[in-house]
């Protein structure tokens, strides 16, 4: 079998063996209900309040300030709506930004629909958050600022210190979606005034369907899911006490190794963005050349559709996305690259390449050899490129 090199790590990432190894008891040995008296279940509830402390302390919080979700998409679902509902006497203005995941714009917009208003603030070139531009939008009823750590499509990492600091001057809410950076970068969210957190535990080696909300203690957010006391009557439902546990696991090894990985991972993606504009012509990269996730890369090859370009690579057994998993199969460029300029038919010729742990220095040279031979070839039998090298002989 061909080699299989995984270079979408930003769609998910493979599930640790070591996480796997700890979700297996609660399987079928610990498969007690946590809420359940009997002293059999105590081993259930210790595991989840033991994966709650470890997650806190990842990121300076208190253990009943997280809050467990099915994923990232829920705990996006709940800090906007909940929030919405629970402030609207206030307000029914939330601040957010053009380059969002789906979770939160798509949540924006059916807040739009009941009355809500929002303001998308701009990027710059690199896709960096006009600050400015959002400090100006702030009105005596804005109830919530939502900025992402960092973006999922080009990397690029937020002002999110100086953009907590400003809501917390204008005493908003505030509020990141840190599913790309939580495990990747470090975190305090005292440091950087947030007031909540969404992360997902299938983003750094965990479980699909885990993740949480950090609420700050004395936000007053609604309960999301009614039911049972779970979650401190805020989220209902019998714990997912495998996934708990594995997300618990997943944070601590991300904790654990985050200096020394990331370290690693920033040789190998520089290396792979030199290489890659150094030697396929007309070529850009998206995002900022370094304050981005020490495992993204995202390039725009003129001249090249996306999608021709994913099939060849994976021919070669090589993973990798154009725009988003979620807009691929869409027609429509995706909204990041438009939001940092990008014309549709550059935002149609791009590729982005998000690296692991287990990526090597051999892969990434095999993949840019890859590239370099697939662009030649997808030019070779482009109209446009014909005529662009025939005008530039001229
Ligand atoms: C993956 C992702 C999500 C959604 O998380 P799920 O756990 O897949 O629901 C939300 N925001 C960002 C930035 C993401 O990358």
């Amino acid at each position: 079998m061909k080699k299989l090199i995984y270079l979408d790590n930003a769609a998910t990432t493979k599930t640790s063996e070591e996480v796997v190894a700890a979700m297996l008891p609660y399987f079928t040995e610990y498969y007690g209900n946590p809420s359940s008296v009997y002293e059999f279940a105590s081993e259930s509830k210790k595991a989840v309040s033991n994966a709650r402390r470890t997650i806190a302390e990842t990121l300076g919080a208190q253990e009943n300030e997280i809050y467990f979700t099915a994923g990232g998409s829920e705990a996006d679902n709940w800090a906007l709506k909940a929030t919405a509902e629970a402030y609207q006497s206030k307000g029914k203005h939330i601040i957010t930004t053009k380059i969002e995941h789906h979770a939160i714009l798509h949540t924006a917009e059916y807040l739009e629909k009941r009355g809500f208003e929002i303001t998308y603030i701009g990027v710059d070139e690199n896709g960096v958050v006009k600050v400015d531009e959002l400090e100006k939008a702030i009105r005596p009823d804005t109830i919530l600022i939502s900025v992402m750590f960092a973006n999922n499509e080009i990397g690029t990492i937020q002002p999110i210190k100086e953009i907590g600091e400003i809501a917390k001057k204008h005493g908003v809410l505030f509020h990141t979606d840190a599913v790309q950076a939580y495990g990747q970068l470090p975190i305090n969210v005292d440091e950087l005034h947030i007031d909540m957190l969404s992360s997902s535990g299938h983003k750094l080696n965990g479980p699909k369907g885990i993740g949480f909300l950090y609420i700050r203690k004395g936000v007053k957010i609604r309960s999301f899911v009614h039911g049972g006391a779970q979650e401190r009557k805020r989220r209902a439902g019998t714990e997912n006490v495998p996934g708990i546990v594995g997300y618990g696991k997943a944070a601590e090894i991300a904790a654990k190794t985050m200096k020394e990985r990331t370290a690693k991972e920033i040789e190998l993606r520089d290396h792979l963005i030199d290489r890659v504009l150094a030697e396929v012509p007309y070529t850009r990269l998206n995002g900022h050349r370094t304050n981005r996730l020490p495992n993204n890369a995202n390039f725009s090859f003129q001249f090249v559709e996306g999608e021709s370009l994913l099939i060849l690579l994976d021919n070669n057994g090589i993973c990798a996305s154009s725009g988003s998993a979620c807009t691929s199969g869409s027609l429509d460029p995706s909204h990041v690259l438009l939001a940092i300029g990008l014309p549709h038919e550059i935002a149609h010729g791009s590729l982005r390449l998000t690296l692991s742990a287990e990526t090597t220095m051999e892969d990434i040279d095999f993949v840019v050899d890859c590239i370099k031979q697939i662009i030649e070839r997808l030019r070779s039998m482009s109209p446009l490129y014909e005529d662009f090298v025939k005008k530039n002989q001229k």
